[in-house]
């Protein structure tokens, strides 16, 4: 009698758990899938990632373009203020940097092998 008592009782528990299980929220994927890493990017991340769609580079991640150094297309200097010193490494196997600084608003020249160095004004995105 004792053990039909028991079996009805852990019978009556497993069938709360059942119910139980069956009504918690089950973990379904979107309609779209795996969401990707744009989607799931937030804070400097997705604005990095927003950035870089538009095919901007806020933080010079990227290897920087190469520019003939001409004066009609100059070496492109990014910067947040109004001059940037810039460092020139006027041939390709130079061991000395001629260091000038590179003012906003009219393109300059090396000293040394007279390349062409503009400045354009750089915004962060904070
Ligand atoms: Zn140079």
């Amino acid at each position: 009698m004792a053990s039909k008592v028991l079996l009805r009782a852990c019978r009556v528990t497993l069938m709360r758990k059942q119910h139980v299980l069956l009504q918690t929220p089950q973990r379904v994927m979107s309609a779209k899938g795996i969401p990707t890493d744009e989607e799931q990017a937030a804070g400097l991340e997705r604005r990095v990632l927003q950035a870089m769609k538009k095919g901007q580079d806020p933080y010079s991640i990227l290897k920087p373009k190469e520019y003939t150094g001409t004066r009609d297309d100059p070496h492109i200097v990014p910067s947040i203020n109004n001059k940037r010193l810039v460092g020139c490494l006027c041939e390709e196997d130079n061991t000395a940097i001629v260091w000038f600084w590179v003012h906003e608003g009219n393109p300059q020249r090396c000293p040394s092998c007279g390349s062409h160095y503009e400045l354009v004004h750089h915004e962060l995105p904070h």
